[in-house]
């Protein structure tokens, strides 16, 4: 497929108003009031654990740590060999703990109290989180999606669903580029398709005949034109 310039914005549109009909598929709301209830602190070191893991396995590790650390900022100074045995279950123990070190330490250089991350300018916070070794784009919109703004991650799920849509193509950060600015509903939009992705869209076997963007879809259309 000859790389897209720009994101097929009708497409955008079209998706967005099939979520926005079919939203309650999913437990949207709950998910962001959930995710939303916890500190901002919590949600970075949750952040840093789910990379390149399974939800399970994140929160697993994440329950370890909870149950060690009452307050996240005693990460810094803990010792790196009791904080990988606590989180090794999600992978990348080693990487991890260095990654969850420097962004706390970080974050409370700039935010004498996290929380007020909320307040921040949703464009520098984002440059910022992004200037934070072991955080990229995906893991500064999450962490800002559940910090209270409304930001569209794509993860590996959203990715491949918009490359098949025909919506665009590309690594995930240009996909974030070319496909975030035109969505209105991000976080809703974001939530709705990782599940769609885990469900239907999923990486072995989509389950076309069940998905709602068929009509819509580009990887559908070809598909069958092959049978
Ligand atoms: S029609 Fe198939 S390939 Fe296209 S988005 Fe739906 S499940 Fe994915």
């Amino acid at each position: 497929m000859p790389a897209r310039v720009k994101a097929d914005l009708e497409k955008i549109k079209e998706l967005e108003r099939i979520i926005s009909e079919n939203k309650t598929k999913y437990p949207i709301e709950k998910i962001i009031e959930d995710g939303r209830k916890e500190k901002v602190i919590d949600i970075v070191v949750k952040t840093i654990l789910s990379q390149n893991t399974s939800d399970k396995l994140r929160d697993i590790a994440f329950s370890n740590i909870k149950r060690n650390f009452k307050d996240m900022k005693d990460i810094i100074k803990a010792d790196s060999k009791k904080i990988e045995k606590l989180i090794r279950v999600c992978g990348l123990p080693k990487i991890k703990t260095k990654r969850m070190k420097t962004a706390l330490k970080e974050i409370l250089r700039r935010f004498e109290d996290p929380e007020k991350m909320k307040e921040e300018e949703e464009e520098k916070l984002f440059s910022f989180l992004c200037s934070i070794k072991g955080i990229g784009p995906k893991s500064a919109s999450v962490i800002m999606a559940f910090a209270g703004f409304d930001t569209f991650p794509v993860d590996t799920h959203i990715s491949r669903i918009i490359r098949r849509i025909g919506i665009a193509n590309g690594s995930r950060e240009k996909i974030f580029q070319m496909v975030s600015p035109h969505i209105k509903n991000k976080i809703v939009a974001h939530i709705f398709l990782i599940n769609h992705g885990r469900n239907i869209c999923k990486a072995k076997n989509p389950k076309c005949e069940e998905c709602l963007f068929q009509k819509i879809c580009e990887y559908r259309k070809t598909h069958y034109k092959k049978k």
